[in-house]
């Protein structure tokens, strides 16, 4: 059979890695998070101290590229050389500065490298903000997310609340609509719809009518 790449982009919280992964796991296909990779790269910075609330040394972090290795485990999960930070990652401290890190494009360059190296292995969905648009152009099948900000900011509460962090709705409301000003008005690759996508909106019918929406059109492809 041949490859088959599935893209799916929208803003934070739209549900797009939920719809991701059950795709993923209805089809056999590999699902790559690539906001986790973005994020463990905001980790390993914050943890090497070239960025915190004053200061973003970029020249450095761009140094040591070449000694980051970040990739995913057999369950799934983001590893940074070797080590599995999947829960470090999704801390609000990461979340407030990601987009930070993800405008600079000798950063997206090393991550959209990645991103086409893992896609090139079989046949993935892999989630973001560029996929359908810069690292997939030629995706089989490209999807985009919309869902309307309240919804959006009340699931990323509630997926916080349950991982254990101590977060107010309002903080999240601050960071989602931070990230959303950055992620959309960045010069590199910024949060679009990508040519030929298909919008699904994720507001009220929640996640199984919309991967009834997604695998019918995946399907008609298939057959
Ligand atoms: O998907 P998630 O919300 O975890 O992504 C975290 C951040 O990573 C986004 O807000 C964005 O700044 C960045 N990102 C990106 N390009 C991608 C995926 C994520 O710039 N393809």
């Amino acid at each position: 059979m041949e490859s088959i790449i599935i893209t799916i982009d929208g803003a934070s919280s739209t549900g797009k890695s939920s719809l991701a992964k059950a795709i993923a796991k209805h089809y056999g296909f590999t699902h790559i998070d690539s906001g986790a990779m973005y994020r463990a790269l905001t980790f390993y910075a914050q943890d090497k101290k070239l960025l915190n609330n004053r200061l973003f040394d970029v020249k450095t972090l761009i140094s040591r590229l070449p000694t980051i290795d970040i990739d995913f485990s057999k369950n799934d999960e983001i590893t940074l050389n070797g080590k599995t930070i999947e829960d470090e990652i999704r801390s609000m401290e990461v979340s407030n500065k990601v987009s930070i890190v993800a405008k600079e494009p000798r950063l997206r360059q090393f991550m959209v490298a990645k991103q086409r190296h893992l896609g090139a292995k079989g046949s993935v969905v892999m989630d973001g903000r560029d996929i359908g648009s810069v690292v997939f152009p030629n995706a089989t099948i490209k999807f985009f997310l919309e869902a309307s900000t309240e919804v959006r900011i009340n699931r990323r509460h509630a997926e916080l609340v349950e991982k254990g962090e101590n977060v107010s709705v309002e903080e999240v409301h601050t960071n989602i609509e931070k990230r959303d000003h950055i992620d959309s008005n960045r010069d590199d690759s910024p949060l679009i719809v990508p040519e030929n996508a298909i919008v699904l909106s994720n507001d009220k019918d929640g996640l199984m009518h919309i991967f009834t929406l997604a695998t019918t059109e995946i399907d008609k492809h298939l057959t």
